[in-house]
């Protein structure tokens, strides 16, 4: 699958935005976006200008490169949530936020959603008492995410648990440390996703 290896933190430039890519480095002074907040590259310091569509398009980029989704399942995501009830940008905020990979993140066992990815991948993760690895899997309230017997020593695990009160746990979630579990109490609603999304932008990108 192609992946993107270069330096994450030219996307947050690229985006002018914190994207919080990088696990704790985001929240120390080391962060690229404070300390260049200007665009990478030879004209990254000109004055930008977009048009409508260019706004559009960065914002969908953005919001991409925040969950770390390729174009196509992006896309996929975004063709799902215009065929759900309701508002198509709020469905597809929700879709994204109820990704395993997202949640795990969420509940605080990574420092970033990159690593929570391959947290899941590895198999760290049961959901309702069953092995899952799947990062795209949408959680519903009432599911229970626990972290392996087995996995309850490895250490960047841990390390991210003892950071956990830097990255607060949305009200829709739970976690319980002591257990290294997590239960869904709820549906994610658009008030509790904080991050600075214009989602109507991306809708209309998509209906042109
Ligand atoms: Fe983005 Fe984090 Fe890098 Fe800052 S440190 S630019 S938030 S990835």
């Amino acid at each position: 699958m192609a992946r993107y290896t270069e330096s994450v933190c030219r996307l947050c430039r690229r985006e002018g935005s914190k994207l919080f890519l990088k696990g704790d480095r985001c929240f120390s002074e080391k962060c690229s976006v404070d300390r260049r907040a200007y665009p990478p590259g030879q004209h990254g310091q000109a004055r930008p200008r977009f048009s409508d569509y260019g706004m559009q398009l960065r914002e969908k980029q953005k919001v991409k490169r925040m969950y770390g989704l390729l174009e196509r399942q992006f896309e996929k995501t975004m063709a799902q949530a215009s065929r759900m009830k309701g508002r198509t940008g709020e469905n597809l905020l929700s879709l994204l936020e109820r990704r395993l990979d997202n949640v795990v993140f969420r509940l605080g066992f990574a420092t970033s959603r990159a690593e929570a990815r391959q947290l899941v991948l590895h198999g760290h993760f049961q959901v309702n008492g069953r092995k899952a690895a799947i990062p795209s899997m949408l959680v519903k309230p009432g599911m229970l995410i626990v972290l392996r017997e087995s996995s309850r020593q490895v250490a960047r695990i841990v390390g991210a648990l003892e950071t956990l009160e830097r990255r607060s746990v949305p009200s829709w979630l739970e976690i319980d440390k002591d257990n290294f579990a997590g239960v869904v109490k709820a549906m994610p609603v658009r008030e509790e996703i904080t991050l600075p999304i214009q989602e109507q932008l991306i809708v209309e990108l998509y209906s042109r």
